[in-house]
């Protein structure tokens, strides 16, 4: 995480026509220093350490564009706030423990092919995908 998530975020942004305000490069910044599963309020006040200036509107706007465009995806997970993870490379994998919650990052893509098969065939454009697979952690078994 970090400098790779950053220029990744940048670009696309750039690609898709939008401008990278100073206020954006820090919201990116700060999203992608904390490895993401930030929540909006969490991430604001990171953002706010850092650039005074930027207030907490700007960062939700930031994060529902991004959301928009398919770099990070709000996750519900409990009863809190919705937590934000990065789409880097487009997707992004959990195993989640249904017993006490804990929520295990795993790298591995098991989808490759299937996602392109379903989308041609339900003619969907992907612009990145979240697997969460629901169990029991080696602790809770
Ligand atoms: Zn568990
Ligand atoms: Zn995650
Ligand atoms: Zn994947």
């Amino acid at each position: 995480m970090g400098d790779q998530t950053v220029s990744y975020l940048q670009n696309a942004l750039q690609e898709k026509g939008y401008r990278l305000t100073s206020a954006r490069q820090v919201i990116v910044q700060e999203l992608a220093a904390s490895g993401g599963h930030v929540t909006a309020d969490d991430l604001a006040v990171l953002v706010h350490e850092k650039a005074p200036g930027v207030g907490r509107m700007t960062v939700y706007r930031t994060l529902e564009l991004l959301s928009e465009l398919g770099l990070i995806r709000p996750v519900y997970q409990g009863t809190g706030a919705a937590h934000y993870i990065l789409m880097d490379g487009g997707h992004h994998h959990h195993l989640v423990c249904s017993v006490c919650h804990r929520v295990i990052e795993f790298d591995d893509c098991v989808l490759g092919e299937i996602e392109q098969l379903i989308c041609s065939r339900y003619r969907f454009q992907v612009q990145s995908h979240l697997l969460e697979l629901y169990g029991r952690c080696p602790d809770c078994q």
